[in-house]
Order: structure tokens, then C-alpha cells, then sequence
């Protein structure tokens, strides 16, 4: 079951207003309503619940000036045109990227072929160009996602595992910390700690309490209820089972 009214109003908001604050103690509410109905149906502590977050979020860059935190906004349509410029100046005048999804932008590869460019030499070119933004932290290309070997960079590993390729752009335009490309609200999906730590709480039969601080994966959940349950983990698990079931 999913919670998404804490979304809806963070994007708005941001997460240190109090608007944030009332919606998770009524969350809480209404959590408290859905384990007393489990409680009466199953029987007392006779389920397991998992409450998790699919992500967490940037507060108001605005928020963070004013507390001495460098953070600011952007627009994704410069990140765009600095592309159309930079391919402009070089192969000529033409509409260069056919679509922008996010800070993901999809070049013209028939054009391209047409004109007898090369694919790598244009998506370095516009790679280059945008890594001179100044609110730019990272641009890895499509190639570096699909072949190399970033074990030794978090964020690029991160970004690797969020890589399809059959369906992905050419480039993956990475901002500074708190920079957020929108005029107003808030947002998330940077590989920064404030988007991607998230609470995981298992409770009821068979888990045993504590509380644990390492650095865990939600893909750790899955192969964590298929050991409770006593069933093959799904097939495509990279997860770990977690030390948290009772012996
Ligand atoms: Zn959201």
C-alpha cells in the first residue's frame, strides 16, 4: 500500500514545514487505523508489516541560503539550449536533442547519422559543454553507464543501476547538492543522501527489536521476508537478508 499524500504536499512545501509535520502524525493516524484492522483480523502479533519510502527529499533551497547552506535553483531548459548551442557551434545549425527527459537529454541519432557524426564525439561534446554550468556536478554518458566499471564512484554506481539501455538518453546530468530545477517547491531523485536515505521498520512475528544504523538497500527487504516466510528470495533479488529475524 502506498502513502502519497506526504508527497503531494512535500513537493509543495518542502519537508520542514509544519503543513509536513500535521500530514505525518495523521499518516500516523491512519497507520494506527490499518494495524488495529490487520490486528483484529490476524489475531495480536500475528503479522508483519514493512514501512519503507520510495525516496526522500530536498528542503526549499531557499530554506538552506538563509541557514548559510549553499543550494539554489536552475532550469532544465538551459541545461538544454547550452546542449543546442554547443552542437550548433560545432556540426552547424539544427534542432540537436529531441527530447529532455529530466537532466536525461535524448540526441538526434538519425540526424546525426545523416551528417556523419559520430555518436561519441557529439554526446562528449555536449557532456563537456554542460559540465561548464556552474551548478553542474557530475555528466556521465550513456557509454560510461553501459561499460565502465564505476565501483569506486557511489554516485556513478547509483546512477548505473538506475541505466536501461535500450530506453535511456545519451547523457546523465548529475546537479550540485540542494540544487533543485524547479521555480518553486521542492523535489527529489539526486543520488545525495537527503533523496536516497530512507527509513526501513520491520515489525511483528519473527523480528526481532533493535535498532541498527548501517547502511542498508530497500532491495534488502524482499530476500528479508522470503527468509521469515521460508521461500525461495524472487529471482531477480540483489538484496541481502537482514539480521533482523528472530532465531
Ligand atoms: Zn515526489
Amino acid at each position: 500500500m502506498s502513502f502519497s499524500s506526504n508527497d503531494v504536499l512535500g513537493h509543495q512545501v518542502g519537508p520542514d514545514a509544519p503543513e509536513v509535520r500535521d500530514m505525518c502524525i495523521r499518516t500516523d493516524r491512519v497507520l494506527g487505523q490499518l494495524l488495529g484492522a490487520i490486528e483484529a483480523e490476524a489475531g495480536a502479533g500475528n503479522y508483519v508489516v514493512v514501512l519503507t519510502s520510495d525516496h526522500g527529499v530536498a528542503p526549499i533551497p531557499e530554506e538552506l541560503t538563509k541557514r548559510g547552506v549553499p543550494a539554489g535553483r536552475f532550469s532544465a531548459s538551459e541545461v538544454r539550449r547550452t546542449i543546442e548551442t554547443a552542437l550548433s557551434e560545432k556540426y552547424g545549425a539544427a534542432q540537436w536533442v529531441l527530447a529532455n527527459a529530466d537532466l536525461s537529454p535524448y540526441l538526434d541519432h538519425e540526424l546525426l547519422r545523416a551528417k556523419h557524426i559520430a555518436l561519441t564525439d557529439a554526446v562528449e561534446t555536449a557532456a563537456e559543454a554542460v559540465r561548464k554550468l556552474p551548478y553542474i556536478f557530475r555528466v556521465y554518458t550513456s557509454t560510461q553507464l553501459e561499460h565502465e566499471n564505476l565501483a569506486g564512484d557511489p554516485i556513478g554506481t547509483l546512477m548505473q543501476r538506475g541505466f536501461y539501455p535500450e530506453r535511456a538518453g545519451d547523457l546523465f546530468i548529475v546537479q550540485k547538492p540542494y540544487w533543485i530545477a524547479s521555480k518553486d517547491g521542492t523535489t527529489h531523485g539526486t543520488p545525495f543522501s537527503y533523496d536516497t536515505h530512507v527509513p526501513v521498520i520491520f515489525y511483528g512475528r519473527g523480528i526481532r527489536a533493535g535498532r541498527y544504523d548501517e547502511n542498508i538497500r530497500v532491495a534488502d527487504i524482499a530476500p528479508t521476508l522470503a527468509a521469515l516466510l521460508g521461500v525461495n528470495e524472487p529471482s531477480g533479488s540483489v538484496g541481502r537478508v537482514l539480521p533482523v529475524i528472530e532465531k
